[in-house]
């Protein structure tokens, strides 16, 4: 048998990367992760999920300060200003604490870091820094990049024409941030900076917001962002984006062609999708060929054609989300040391981090309709007593569950913590609750989750609180 430097040697240090070294190192294999970013993380915790997130929180806080929300519970405020600097380091502040938790965790499950970028020499070979390095098993977890839009040059330096990296580090709030995609990106950091008061437009080439989410939701998403003040362009392509000095001139025109039409800005945010990164790694090498996507296939238990090479994270198909690539970790881990590792990617929940919250798991009405008869039950936040008290009225639950068994197939939530609330929802369908075992759960009181037993006492005709 062949003699390897490592057991495992996993190419990508993001969720789906650092988590599947921890576990792997914990079931007893010797384990490198080449990464080649100053710190770990990946795209996550340097410029993603937790970035967004500290401005997220931010940006919410100075807004109930200026927007009349604290004056609702008698808390009067001075003139409030906003230091945008000291905004900017408590997220630095924050990245570096978790980043370097991920150095510490790795040093303590004796991960090897190799920091540098890794590039296939055969299947059980690769080259980091001009380095050979051998291992039994390798797995790419190398994660996704922004899509390009054709014709539009980002250059986040400038910070005229930016994508979510750049926009996460604006110095300056914008005048006019125009949006080009209304997903979860394009309103998580259109929330922030028309927070912070910039005046957002958001284009969108659908005739929704939040494509993949249920249509009930993605009506009421664009409600609840207009009334923020946040301008919505259904249905709208850009074709084409021209800077001069510090002003960008947008042409857009409908989707389904007509009338051109020109908009200025000062900043624009290009938000319309990640593709899967292999930039690099020499996939050629092992003769491992992407899909249509740009993705890489693998089977359940995440092994790619090529022996001994598996593949997790951004990278495979799958929503492109951090506790997915986590989950694909942890299994990747167990499938490589000889054990069963389990993904049930039918129960992933997704979360839009605004305010409110916007959260699903399982199938959509639509979807769950195409497969066979539904019952529907939908409780409103404002019925629901901690949601009134706390002055949070907007949104809803909704529980869709098979007419017959009414076994929970999704449920969709629109309230202020409906990403906490969605880990119940989570674990209802991953036990296949029915909605009667929701519904005959004690939840305690006064709490939003009540508006999800609420929903399901709905499913079976006796909600109490409507
Ligand atoms: P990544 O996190 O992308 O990590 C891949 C790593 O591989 C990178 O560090 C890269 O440097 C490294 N790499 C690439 N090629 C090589 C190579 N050849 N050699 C060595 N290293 C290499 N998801 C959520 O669930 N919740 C959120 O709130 C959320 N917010 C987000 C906000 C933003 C602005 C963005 C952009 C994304 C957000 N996401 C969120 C998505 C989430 O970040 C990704 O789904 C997740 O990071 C994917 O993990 P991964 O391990 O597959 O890849
Ligand atoms: P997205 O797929 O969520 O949204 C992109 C939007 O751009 C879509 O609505 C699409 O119709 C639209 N679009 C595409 N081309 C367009 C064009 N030419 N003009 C106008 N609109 C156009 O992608 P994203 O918001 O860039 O996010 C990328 C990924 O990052 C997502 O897969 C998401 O899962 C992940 N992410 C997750 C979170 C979270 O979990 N809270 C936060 C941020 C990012």
């Amino acid at each position: 048998m062949a003699d390897y430097q490592y057991d495992v040697l996993i190419i990508g240090a993001g969720p789906g990367g650092y988590v599947a070294a921890i576990r792997a190192a914990q079931l007893g294999l010797k384990v490198a992760c080449a990464d080649g970013r100053e710190t770990l993380g990946g795209t996550c915790l340097n410029v993603g999920c937790i970035p967004s997130k500290a401005l997220l929180h931010g940006s919410e806080k100075f807004a109930e300060a200026v927007d009349g929300t604290f004056a609702k519970y008698g808390i009067k405020t001075g003139p409030v200003t906003l230091d945008l600097a000291a905004m900017q380091q408590q997220k630095l502040d924050s990245v570096k604490q978790l980043t370097g938790g991920i150095e510490f965790l790795f040093k303590k499950n004796k991960v090897t870091w190799l920091k540098g970028y890794a590039s296939f020499v055969d299947a059980h070979t690769v080259s980091v820094n001009g380095e050979t390095v051998t291992a039994r098993d390798v797995v790419i977890a190398t994660g996704s990049s922004v899509t390009p839009l054709p014709g539009v040059t980002v250059d986040n330096d400038a910070g005229v024409v930016v994508d979510s990296t750049g926009a996460l580090a604006l110095e300056r709030v914008p005048e006019h941030l125009v949006v080009i995609g209304g997903g979860v990106i394009g309103l998580e950091l259109g929330s922030v900076w028309r927070r912070l008061g910039a005046k957002v437009t958001v284009v969108e080439f659908l005739d929704q917001l939040l494509p993949g989410m249920d249509g009930d939701v993605r009506k009421e998403a664009a409600k609840i962002f207009k009334k923020q003040g946040m301008e919505i362009r259904l249905s709208t392509k850009v074709t084409g984006v021209a800077v001069k000095g510090k002003t960008a001139t947008l042409t857009l025109e409908p989707s389904a062609g007509g009338t051109v039409e020109t908009l200025s800005a000062d900043c624009v945010l290009v938000a319309i999708g990640r593709r899967p990164f292999v930039d690099g790694l020499g996939l050629e090498k092992i003769g491992l060929e992407l899909n249509k996507r740009g993705q890489i296939e693998t089977g359940h238990d995440f092994r790619t054609s090529v022996p001994g090479v598996w593949a997790i994270g951004d990278v495979i198909p799958g929503p492109m989300l951090a506790h997915k690539a986590e989950d694909e970790g942890v299994a990747v881990a167990e499938f490589i040391a000889g054990q069963t590792g389990i993904v049930n990617h039918n129960v992933i929940p997704g979360v839009v981090y605004t305010f409110p919250e916007i959260a699903g798991v399982g199938l959509t009405e639509e979807a769950a309709r195409e497969k066979g008869e539904v019952k529907v039950s939908k409780f409103p936040m404002l019925a629901n007593s901690r949601a009134k008290t706390n002055h949070e009225p907007d949104g809803f639950v909704k529980v869709i569950a098979d007419a017959k068994t009414e076994r929970v197939l999704g449920v969709w939530c629109i309230a202020s913590v409906a990403g906490s609330m969605i880990a119940e929802a989570a674990l209802a369908l991953e036990f296949g609750a029915t909605a009667e075992d929701i519904a005959y759960t004690s939840h305690a009181h006064p709490t939003h989750a009540e508006a999800l037993k609420e929903a399901a006492m709905g499913i079976g005709g006796k909600p109490i609180h409507i």
